[in-house]
C-alpha cells in the first residue's frame, strides 16, 4: 500500500500528497484495511510540520485521519464526512457518480449561490453553499 508508507514516511510533501488523495477514495475494502492502521499513521504524523500558508497543508492530514476513523469504527455512509472538507466539489461528486445535483440555485448576477444534492448511496439530503475566497470552497449542510 503506496498510501500507507507515504503516510508513514515523516515526509511532508508525501504525508501532504497521500493525505490528499484519500479524501478521494471510495473503495472500502482499501479504506477499511488501511484504517486498521489509524493508531500507527496518527503517531507517525504527530509533530511534523507540513507546510502551507493560506491554507495548511495539515488540515488534509485531519481529514485524512478523521475519514480512517470514521471508516474503522463503521460510522456508515462516506457523504457524512462532506461537511467537514470544504473542497468537496458538488460537481465533481455529481460526475463521480457520489451524490447527485437536484437543483443550482444562482443569484440574480448568475453566481452560483447554493446546490442541492442527494447521496447516491443512501439518500441523504444537502445543501452546499460555493464560495469564494483566496480560492474555491465548498458549505455542506444535512439538509
Ligand atoms: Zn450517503
Amino acid at each position: 500500500m503506496n498510501t500507507l508508507n507515504d503516510l508513514l514516511s515523516k515526509d511532508p510533501q508525501r504525508i501532504w500528497s497521500a493525505s490528499s488523495s484519500l479524501k478521494d477514495i471510495r473503495d472500502m475494502s482499501y479504506l477499511k484495511e488501511l484504517s486498521a492502521k489509524t493508531d500507527e499513521i496518527e503517531r507517525a504524523t504527530k509533530g511534523i510540520d507540513l507546510g502551507g500558508k493560506l491554507n495548511p497543508n495539515s488540515y488534509h492530514l485531519e481529514f485524512a485521519l478523521k475519514k480512517l476513523n470514521h471508516v474503522k469504527n463503521d460510522l456508515g455512509c462516506l457523504c457524512a464526512l462532506y461537511p467537514d472538507n470544504m473542497f468537496f466539489n458538488p460537481e465533481k461528486e455529481n460526475d463521480n457518480n457520489q451524490v447527485k445535483i437536484t437543483d443550482t440555485v444562482t443569484t440574480d448576477d448568475k453566481w452560483v449561490d447554493y446546490y442541492l444534492c442527494e447521496c447516491t448511496h443512501c439518500h441523504s439530503k444537502f445543501k452546499v453553499e460555493e464560495r469564494e475566497g483566496h480560492f474555491t470552497w465548498w458549505s455542506w449542510k444535512k439538509a
